[in-house]
């Protein structure tokens, strides 16, 4: 990686402030249901608190739209990372108001306070001059370790970096030797596996990845898409119809590489939206004109794991098919299993297919589960993330 890091500065006696992706779900009660992104910062906050540096935290949470609203407080987050780290961590009132600045001077070497969600104030959305400035008088150094934000240029992700040295904290500094060393370069065979609702969710990430691939495996509903660009009836799959003369671009594309893109040969297909529908498996070519495919069919099954099987980088993006539905969860769940068995690297990224591997058990049995959504698919486009530009070159 060719940013600076945490271990190219001096942090000892500093006022570091660091901008983490603490932005957890939280089931309205003020309960937090899933740690993982907190869990994820803890590397970067625990170094600075050993280095003797004063640390000042900071994170949005949900959408408060600019306003002050005690549903998106960080203090659950707060009372969280001080339970996993064993040590107090102080919630500041405000972002950049009396309180905050009042704590952050008091503050002692290895200390932690973490201030209230910035987008308590629409000037953080808005990557406010003056507002990142604010941020910014409260320290010395500013740490980036917010990979999930880092697509989004905002006050406390991109503004702020101009006015403190700024460098890449360990969370940034893990996705992108993952991600980017995936893509840099790949062991070989390195094979991508797409999936997910729409094809043009997907176009870029399927346009940068036919110039680095040597497999493309294609399942999820943007197969309808394609499968329709090959002349093929759909029945009520989702398709868009305006995408499928790119569809037909995208797969002579690959021909013209040398790139094996590989469609599903049978799909399954259900009466309605719905997990108890009635389904079946079919061909391809018998797509019944009442039917939507909802899943990867059995053989596709076996096609996309024997050519995981053989990979030495696997990079997959978007799940197979309505995974959320447990009748239409086995192609996700092989894909899954496939991969996680598979000798070479495993890479996952983007917010659904995450949560998918998460919630079929597979996410501890991969190379890297990134945790951006958003931001490892705009990696994944070849696309600069502000966030990370903006960072002090080594
Ligand atoms: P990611 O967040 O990992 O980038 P996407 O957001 O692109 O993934 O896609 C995830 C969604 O795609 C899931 O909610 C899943 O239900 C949906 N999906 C997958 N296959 C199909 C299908 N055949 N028909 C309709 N929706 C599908
Ligand atoms: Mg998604």
């Amino acid at each position: 990686m060719n940013k600076k890091t945490l271990r190219d500065i001096e942090v000892r006696n500093k006022r570091v402030i660091v901008r983490c992706d603490f932005n957890v779900p939280m089931d309205g009660e003020g309960n937090i249901t899933d740690d993982k992104r907190i869990v994820a910062s803890i590397p970067t906050i625990r170094y600075l608190v050993d280095h003797g540096a004063r640390v000042i935290l900071m994170s949005h949470l949900g959408r408060p739209k600019g306003k002050v609203d005690p549903k998106y407080s960080m203090v659950p987050v707060g009372r969280r990372l001080g339970e996993l780290l064993g040590r107090e961590v102080i919630v500041a009132k405000d972002v950049i108001g009396e309180d905050a600045r009042l704590k952050s001077g008091q503050m002692k070497p290895g200390e932690l306070m973490l201030l209230e969600n910035v987008r308590f104030h629409k000037e953080e959305t808005d990557n406010d001059p003056s507002f990142a400035k604010e941020l910014a008088s409260m320290a010395e150094v500013f740490v980036n370790d917010a990979f999930g934000t880092a697509h989004r240029a905002h006050a406390s992700t991109e503004g702020i970096a101009k006015f403190l040295p700024a460098v890449a904290g360990f969370l940034i500094e893990k996705e992108l030797e993952m991600l980017g060393g995936a893509l840099e370069k790949p062991d070989r065979p390195f094979t991508a596996v797409l999936g997910g609702s729409k094809v043009s969710d997907k176009i870029d990430v399927i346009s940068s990845l036919l110039d680095k691939v040597d497999n493309l495996l294609i399942g999820g509903g943007m197969m309808f898409t394609f499968l329709k660009a090959r002349g093929l009836e759909t029945g009520k799959s989702i398709v868009e119809d305006d995408k499928v003369p790119l569809a037909g671009e995208l797969m002579e594309k690959a021909a013209q590489r040398g790139v094996k893109l590989v469609l599903p040969v049978d799909t399954v297909v259900a009466e309605a939206f719905q997990n108890d529908a009635r389904h079946y498996s079919v061909p391809v070519e018998r797509i019944p004109r009442d039917y939507m495919g909802l899943d990867i069919g059995e053989k596709t099954r076996d096609i996309f794991r024997s050519i995981i099987s053989e990979s030495k980088t696997v990079v997959w993006n978007g799940p197979m098919g309505v995974f959320e539905m447990p009748n239409f969860a086995s192609g996700t769940l092989e894909v899954a299993k496939a991969m996680a068995e598979c000798k070479g690297k495993s890479i996952v990224g983007g917010g659904d297919s995450a949560a998918a591997v998460e919630q079929l058990g597979f996410a501890d049995r991969m190379t890297h589960v990134s945790t951006g959504g958003g931001a490892s698919l705009e990696f994944l486009e070849g696309k600069e993330l502000p966030g990370i530009t903006v960072l002090m070159d080594k």
